[in-house]
């Protein structure tokens, strides 16, 4: 990267989520293992404070994406990375469910196509306005879709597959969260680190379950 390339962040408190889902899924030695892998042994036992300070670069996430798939191949990365999504959600609840308005009473007892609505809006303006991610909410008749304009998870990488396992594993759970438990189908269709122009991820509007 050239001296004049801008640098994007991730706020500490998400950066944090992220490697405190990691060690809930990987197990400690698994998550060392990986930063090690991923030339980030400084983050072993030392985590980003949960502050709002831009400091957890977008270099650092997808690198942390890579290490996956280099340590478990291809299946076991992505496996892995839907996983560690899925709890992302659970830690990111507790840090900013309360600031996006989703857990009060008056938003749980919504229809769900509003729950949809509201919720994919609020969590896609979280990202808009406290990341450097980008990211477009769109709904049609049978789809929402979730646009990564500016990606974290392939930042800088070069991928035969859409690799951004960890957005669907994140989008899998809160939208199980907000139906109340149920499933949906969710998959990355477009990928910048495959050459598509963003990273998209398609979500079937009827839950599957
Ligand atoms: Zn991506």
């Amino acid at each position: 990267m050239s001296d004049t390339a801008p640098a994007y962040y991730y706020p500490n408190r998400m950066g944090r989520v992220i490697l405190m889902a990691m060690e809930e899924i990987m197990g400690r030695n698994g998550i060392n293992a990986a930063l090690n892998l991923a030339s980030l042994s400084s983050l072993i036992d030392n985590y980003p404070p949960p502050n709002s300070d831009l400091e957890f670069s977008f270099e650092t996430i997808s690198s942390l994406q890579a290490a996956l798939e280099d340590a478990y191949g291809p299946r076991g990365g992505r496996g892995f990375a839907l996983r560690i999504g899925r709890t992302c959600f659970k830690y990111g609840m507790r840090e900013f469910g309360t600031q996006m308005g989703l857990t009060e009473m008056a938003f749980r007892l919504l229809p769900l196509s509003t729950k949809l609505r509201i919720g994919g809006n609020a969590f896609a303006e979280l990202f808009n306005k406290h990341t450097d991610q980008q990211v477009r909410f769109e709904i049609s008749e049978d789809e929402l879709y979730w646009h990564i304009d500016r990606c974290p998870l392939c930042w800088g990488r070069h991928v035969d597959q859409p690799a951004c396992h960890l957005a669907v594993g994140l989008l899998q759970e809160s939208l199980y969260w907000l139906s109340g438990g149920k499933q949906f189908d969710v998959e990355e269709v477009q990928c910048i680190a495959h050459g598509d122009p963003s990273c998209t991820i398609v979500i079937g509007r009827t839950p599957l379950s």
